[in-house]
């Protein structure tokens, strides 16, 4: 059994960034990992809107750079799966892997959200090569080419409206004949010139050309089952986020989509638990505002680290104990 001062669940750039302020206010902080350490950032070729790197960086390099820097100042990295937690004894919380037991006084949770996957052949492979998730990360790859949006709720509506920016034509594919998109985005999107509509068809598979680039999706129509290649340069998925909290579900209080409840000091409703990022954003989704969001609720957990120094017990002056 492991006892910390703060423990945070989750490693991408929100557990990241309230790594690094945890431990440079000397908390040695324990961050369980995951399956993937810098979480979605570190699946993404390329990013172009962190401020400060002018030419961009790679994903992978920037959470390896975060981490470092979280490191250097004593954060602990462990390389597990956060199973179960239990809050409700207060604190110290229980956190448990499958190998070990964790005692801690605070937690952060930062697990995160999976943009929901079409599951077709092509889609993975296709990522960084023509597959987006995300158009306000990968908007500007596509200047002067014609994309497909899949979906038809306000996020690919909304997302579909902002590539008209970039794309020069935007083709939404959805499976039914009307949008669940809110009214006036609709309007502003079947205003929108540069915006079309296939209805009641299904993406089967992406298609690349000889280089490995996405060059067309096959689709089918759900009424006609007829299938057609369609020629397209990006295909931007909008089809909704899975947050990772299954196992906080009788922890910490949720909303009707499963998100963590914060207030605006990232506090949840347990006394001592804070979340930050995707798991408590649903809205934003950027590295940039998962780094803000991590800093101010390890900011919260600072403080409330200190405000309750007093009532609890006392660690050895590693900060981090076995027992
Ligand atoms: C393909 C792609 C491209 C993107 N491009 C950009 C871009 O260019 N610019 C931009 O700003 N944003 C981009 N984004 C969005 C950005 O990556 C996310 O908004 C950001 O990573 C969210 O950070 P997070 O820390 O909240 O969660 P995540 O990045 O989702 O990290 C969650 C972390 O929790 C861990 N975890 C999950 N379950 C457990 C568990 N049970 N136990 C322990 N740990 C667990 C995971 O291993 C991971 O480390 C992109 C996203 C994708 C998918």
């Amino acid at each position: 059994m492991q006892k910390t001062r703060v423990l945070i669940v989750g490693s991408g750039p929100a557990g990241l960034a309230a790594a690094l302020y945890t431990a440079r206010a000397q908390l040695k902080p324990v961050v369980i990992a995951g399956m993937q350490l810098g979480g979605q950032a570190a699946i993404t070729h390329e990013i172009e809107n962190y401020p400060g790197f002018p030419g961009g960086i790679s994903g992978p390099e920037l959470v390896e750079r975060m981490k470092d820097q979280a490191e250097g100042f004593g954060a602990e990295f462990i390389y597990d799966v956060v199973e179960s937690v239990d809050f409700t004894q207060g604190t110290p919380f229980t956190v448990k892997t499958a190998g070990e037991t964790y005692l801690a006084d605070s937690v952060l949770i930062t697990i995160g959200a999976d943009p929901r996957k079409l599951k077709v052949n092509g889609e993975i492979e296709g990522i960084g090569r023509g597959v987006s998730y995300c158009g306000t990360c990968d908007g500007f790859f596509f200047r002067g080419k014609e994309v497909v949006v899949v979906g038809g709720g306000d996020s690919a509506i909304e997302e579909g409206v902002f590539l008209t920016r970039f794309a020069t034509k935007i083709t939404v594919i959805h499976r039914r004949d009307t949008l669940r998109a809110g009214v006036q985005l609709q309007k502003r999107a079947f205003d929108n010139p540069k915006m079309n509509f296939i209805w009641d068809t299904a993406v089967e598979e992406v298609l690349f050309n000889e280089d490995g680039i996405v060059n067309s999706v096959r689709l089918k129509n759900l009424k006609t089952e007829e299938e057609s290649i369609y020629p397209t340069q990006g295909i931007f998925v909008f089809i909704g986020h899975d947050p990772n909290s299954t196992f906080f579900k009788d922890q910490v209080a949720l909303n009707d989509n499963g998100y963590i409840i914060t207030d605006e000091r990232y506090r949840t409703n347990v006394d001592g638990v804070f979340a930050a990022g995707e798991i408590q954003d649903e809205i934003w989704r950027q590295v940039a505002t998962s780094v803000g969001q991590g800093t101010g609720a390890s900011m919260s957990a600072i403080h409330w680290l200190d405000a309750h120094e007093e009532s609890l017990q006392p660690l050895d002056d590693a900060n981090l104990v076995s027992e």
